[in-house]
């Protein structure tokens, strides 16, 4: 199935700036970066307004003012609806999730601010909430789309029920769910959640997909299993264990696109590398099953 999306196509491999603080890179650095993610095709960048307690958009701003016609070649995602307790906002009292209609033009526009830019490519809800009154989401998404601000918009961690009743409440189609998907983390194969998307044609992009560098230092028997299984596919296939992994995310027929969270370009380009594997049916199994810890019923 094509990742081909109304207007918006992200590259095969998404880049995720969650972790951008811990990189230590001066702007200058940042730049350079990008640029060699945009030379191995990877060319889409996912962040959100809450990274680095409020910082990555900002840091990300800083980089691509140094050369701003970068911009016309990147799709930029960000997410908005958390709120943190954080010293930037005196005000939170308590974290919670804010989808009033003003809270999200406050956070876009701000967003729009930290990058430096007039647009956004992909606008994420981050969470569900308990309280998010829909009304509320279609006013802001139709302003945000007809101010030009926001080119397209999603979800990220909703059920099934979660996006059929907020879709029911828009004209804007949401094309885009971002959830977690890794071999130690199936749930979302099973719990109708990758049924529903292909049912609607949205698209799954799965963050953490090394569940975080988990899958590589395994600690509990399932990480150890799913580790010597990427291995031994790993070893007949030549490529290495993490390769594996995001193969087994990008073999699937809807079109995942692995959200990767590191920021050395080596393993930037061997995950990019990735997408040249197709896995065999049995391969991916031999993984879920792996996961799973019993074969399937
Ligand atoms: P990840 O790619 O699963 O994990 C990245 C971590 O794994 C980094 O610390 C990296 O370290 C480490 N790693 C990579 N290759 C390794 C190897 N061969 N051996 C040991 N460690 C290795 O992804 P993630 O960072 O957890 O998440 C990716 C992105 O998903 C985030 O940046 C964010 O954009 C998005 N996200 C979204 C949500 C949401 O709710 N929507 C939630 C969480 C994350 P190095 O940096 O040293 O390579």
């Amino acid at each position: 199935m094509s990742t081909e999306l109304h207007n918006f196509k992200p590259s095969s491999i998404v880049w995720g700036h969650w972790r951008l603080p811990e990189w230590k890179l001066s702007p200058h650095a940042l730049l350079n970066l990008t640029k060699q993610c945009i030379e191995l095709g990877v060319n889409t960048i996912d962040s959100a307004d809450i990274y680095g307690d409020y910082t990555c958009e900002g840091y990300f701003g800083q980089a691509l003012a140094l050369e701003p016609s970068l911009r016309q070649k990147l799709k930029l995602i960000t997410k908005c609806g958390i709120r943190l307790i954080s010293a930037k906002f005196p005000d939170v009292k308590v974290k919670h999730y804010d989808y009033t209609f003003r809270h999200i033009i406050v956070s876009a526009e701000q967003s729009l601010l930290n990058f430096k830019t007039d647009y956004i490519d992909l606008l994420l809800l981050h969470r569900p909430s308990p309280m998010l009154d829909p009304n509320e989401v279609a006013k802001a998404f139709e302003q945000l789309w007809r101010d030009g601000k926001v080119l397209n918009f999603g979800v990220s961690n909703f059920l099934p029920y979660q996006i059929d009743m907020l879709q029911s409440y828009l004209d804007i189609p949401l094309i885009v769910n971002q959830i977690e998907i890794s071999p130690l983390h199936v749930d979302y194969f099973q719990n109708g959640t990758i049924d529903y998307m292909l049912r609607k044609r949205m698209l799954p992009m799965a963050w953490s997909p090394l569940a975080g560098g988990r899958l590589l230092n395994p600690n509990s028997l399932t990480e150890k299993r799913v580790l010597q299984v990427l291995q031994q596919v790993a070893s007949y296939r030549g490529l290495t264990p993490e390769q594996v992994a995001i193969s087994w995310l990008l073999s699937h027929p809807i079109g995942i696109v692995p959200v990767i969270g590191t920021g050395n370009v080596d393993r930037i380009k061997s995950a990019a590398e990735a997408k040249n594997t197709n896995l065999a049916l049995q391969e991916w199994f031999l993984i879920y099953t792996a996961s799973l810890g019993r074969e399937v019923d």
